[in-house]
């Protein structure tokens, strides 16, 4: 006879971590990307769509 549900207490303990995840604008093509985990602000990044080189200072947030 199958048990269907397991007994929670002889189950392994899983791991999770927690990401910061920042989404950047682009000011030139006004495209988006996500970086996670980024260095601390301000930094400087490449757009990808269109190779635009910005600085995203801490108080440019859009919330
Ligand atoms: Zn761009």
């Amino acid at each position: 006879m199958e048990s269907e549900s397991k007994n929670f207490a002889t189950q392994s303990s899983g791991i999770y971590s927690q990401e910061l995840l920042l989404h950047f604008t682009c000011v030139d093509c006004e495209k988006w990307w996500s970086i996670g985990d980024p260095d601390t602000l301000p930094i400087e990044l490449f757009c990808p769509w269109c190779g635009s080189k910005q600085t995203f200072e801490e108080t440019n947030r859009l919330d």
